[in-house]
């Protein structure tokens, strides 16, 4: 039986390798592969790409789209396996219905993407991953400090940690750096007494 899979990691800690690989290792076992990833921003080309020069052309999914329907009417009704990256911005009825896919017609899907936001919550589409995957697996980095990151911290044009904005940041100088909520937590607390001296 197939089953609906979520790998999520920290940025920086290479899912879109990891996607690209199983992609790859599929193809190579003679299975034809869906490589599926959300709209995300305008500029989006639709590729995957990956830190260690891996890429590969995605469909790229509207938050509109009836990802059921695309599957069932698209060109991609014969497929092996359907591999997905960035799926914290899938929406939840776009979970649902690679659910449905797994279940109805018996085809794994692999999910990758980012647990949490630059806020430490949970994207709406990871949140029915974690609720409705068979499978969840994380894949590992670390912060400086050498623990296990955890965080999506926002990173100002300063070097500042942002802690307000939208979930989505479209736009403008910020990055972003992983880590690992106790540093996240302790540069938050020396930039605000940074600032009370400034303002003091
Ligand atoms: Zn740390």
């Amino acid at each position: 039986m197939a089953k609906l899979y979520f790998k999520y990691g920290v940025m920086g800690s290479s899912k879109s390798a990891h996607a690209l690989l199983a992609k790859f290792n599929y193809e190579e076992k003679g299975s034809s592969v869906w490589l599926i990833k959300p709209f995300s921003s305008p500029g989006d080309d639709g590729f995957v790409r990956s830190v260690v020069g891996l890429e590969a052309k995605a469909e790229i999914i509207s938050r509109t789209d009836d990802l059921y329907e695309n599957f069932i009417t698209g060109t991609h009704r014969t497929t092996d396996v359907i591999i997905a990256d960035e799926c914290q911005f899938f929406t939840e009825d776009q979970i649902d219905a690679l659910r449905r896919i797994v279940d109805e017609h018996d085809i794994p899907v692999l999910c990758y993407g980012l647990r949490t936001d630059f806020l430490t919550r949970l994207f709406p589409g990871s949140r029915r991953l974690l609720e409705l995957a068979d499978s969840i697996a994380e894949i590992k980095t670390v912060c400086r400090c050498g623990h296990k990151a955890t965080v999506n911290a926002r990173i100002d044009s300063k070097g500042d940690i942002v802690t307000v904005g939208d979930q989505v940041f479209v736009g403008g100088g910020d990055s972003y750096d992983s880590m690992c909520y106790r540093c996240w937590k302790d540069k938050i607390k020396s930039q605000q007494e940074r600032k009370n001296k400034e303002n003091a």
